[in-house]
């Protein structure tokens, strides 16, 4: 049997090594945090929660649960990167229910903006489905690796521009499950 990775191991996922640098720990503490903002911000409001699959899926599971507010949640899955380099386009795989977004205070939950690429063409895609606001929520923010002028409400942690895992980011689809983050160890 093997044992799900300590914190403190590198682990290697196909052709890299990742060392550990969010602990679960640190990751719960400012996600929890994160969601008090939320709760406080949208305090007379019942905000509507669009989470970017597949990567934001436990970030947003995690801070739904810290906003006391009685909020609602939907799904979108869009494409812009593949391996470790971001590529130009976007694309819609999955779309938001543009009914259930007309006239509501959405939060977009993001895993990660790195070149700004992926929000930039996707937030006017989404404004065009009329929310009476749009923010936008994301776990890590890499500000050396941004080309792209992005409005960014909440960021959890801002990070250097190196290759990141866990905590529901992949490498090539593996690594999701991971409960800490992890970056590359070598590129
Ligand atoms: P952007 O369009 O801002 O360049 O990149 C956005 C998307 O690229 C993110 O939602 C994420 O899917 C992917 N991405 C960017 N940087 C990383 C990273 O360090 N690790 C992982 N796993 N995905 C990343
Ligand atoms: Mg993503």
């Amino acid at each position: 049997m093997t044992h799900p990775p300590q914190m403190n191991d590198i682990i290697r996922i196909h052709d890299l090594r990742f060392r550990p640098y969010l602990t679960p720990e640190r990751l719960a503490k400012r996600v929890t945090g994160m969601g008090q903002e939320i709760r406080r911000d949208y305090a007379d409001r019942q905000p509507y929660f669009l989470v970017m699959l597949k990567g934001a899926f436990i970030f947003a599971a995690d801070l739904l649960r810290a906003v006391d507010l009685p909020i609602e949640l939907g799904f979108v899955r869009v494409s812009s990167y593949s391996g470790t380099s971001t590529t130009r386009k976007v694309n819609v795989l999955v779309p938001p229910d543009p009914e259930e977004i007309r006239g509501r205070d959405v939060i977009l939950v993001e895993d990660i903006v790195d070149s700004g690429n992926t929000l930039y063409h996707f937030l006017p895609e989404l404004e065009k489905a009329s929310p009476a606001s749009l923010t936008v929520a994301t776990l890590l923010y890499k500000p050396d690796a941004v080309e792209h002028d992005v409005p960014m409400e909440y960021i959890g942690f801002e990070i250097p521009d190196k290759f990141v895992v866990g905590y529901g980011l992949d490498y090539d689809g593996q690594g999701r499950q991971l409960a800490g983050i992890y970056q590359v160890a070598e590129e």
